[in-house]
């Protein structure tokens, strides 16, 4: 993956403390889902074992082809594996291969991803790791929630931060990979961020997003119970669904306050604007920003259940 445009800045700034010989050892990089983490910390990786690169990786050394390969013995991900934290063993593991002398003879680089999910007992394991780096080691933290961190962790890394490109730049990034329809559409529906549209925006998810749309337009004017949605949305992905109906709530608001509605599903939200009073409204939405943290937490939540807790506050 080639550098993304919008991520030249920081991408310049890391590069020359690399050619100036003063690479971190700690990197947390931070930023908003979908605007490019994983892309930059690829190339970024790429670059740091590359045996001879130059603007970017050659791309064409043994090192680089490995990389490519997926089997860089010098090159570690960790990242969840059957739980919902990465575990303190994983961290152990990590901490004994970067004590080894890197099989290439270059660096060694770690990437840990999503870095919120350290529990406390990983996070403290790491810490130590970061306070004694082993030489020539880089570990790289990942994560969307900077914040969920321990500060002393944080204070250990060097920052850098991604952000979703301008408006401009996102639409000729889109026409640049092929992609046609209503770019500007698209990206309102994916929060701004190209890599979603480029990711997740074919037709299955449009049809979902309308299909939402129109439940909760039905779900508002009781044509539908709560129960009967919960139900007849059990078959799709929760999350996907708790997604879409985040931002028809929002899209609710943004109608209301601003008069602005995304074209493809302006009479859904007029008719739950209508119905639904801005007290409903706020609760529905706290109710699914609860439930999406049951989903993507630790206990079991059981999906349909809580959609149908969800769509009772409506
Ligand atoms: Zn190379």
């Amino acid at each position: 993956m080639s550098l993304l445009p919008w991520q030249a800045e920081a991408w310049n700034r890391i590069r020359s403390q690399v050619t100036d010989k003063k690479v971190p050892h700690g990197l947390l990089l931070s930023g908003p889902a979908d605007s490019g983490k994983s892309e930059f910390v690829e190339h970024l990786a790429g670059y740091l074992l590359c045996s001879n690169p130059a603007e970017q990786a050659c791309g064409e050394c043994s090192r680089c082809q490995l990389l490519e390969a997926g089997t860089h013995p010098d090159f570690l991900t960790v990242t969840l594996e059957e739980s919902k934290q990465i575990r303190i063993e994983q961290i152990r593991d990590m901490i004994n291969w970067a004590q080894q002398t890197a099989q290439q003879g270059g660096r060694k680089f770690c990437l840990i991803s999503p870095a919120d999910r350290l529990n406390l007992q990983s996070a403290n394991a790491l810490l130590k790791c970061l306070e004694e780096p082993p030489a020539d080691t880089i570990i790289c933290l990942v994560t969307s929630e900077p914040a969920r961190l321990l500060p002393t962790i944080r204070s250990r890394c060097q920052q850098i931060v991604t952000h979703l490109p301008p408006r401009d730049v996102a639409i000729a990034w889109l026409q640049s990979r092929q992609m046609d329809g209503d770019l500007a559409l698209l990206l309102d529906i994916a929060g701004g961020s190209p890599l979603r549209v480029l990711r997740t925006m074919d037709e299955e998810f449009l049809a979902l997003r309308s299909e939402v749309a129109m439940a909760l337009a039905a779900l508002s004017k009781g044509q539908v119970s709560p129960i009967g949605l919960a139900a007849s949305l059990a078959s799709r992905d929760p999350m996907q669904v708790l997604d879409l109906a985040y931002s028809f709530i929002l899209d609710s608001m943004k109608l209301e306050q601003a008069g602005q509605a995304p074209a493809d599903q302006a009479g859904e939200l007029a008719t739950f604007v209508q119905a639904v009073p801005d007290d409903r409204r706020q609760s529905l939405l706290g109710r699914v920003c609860e439930a999406k943290s049951s989903l993507s937490g630790t206990s079991n939540a059981n999906p349909q259940m809580l959609l149908e807790w969800v769509f009772a506050a409506a």
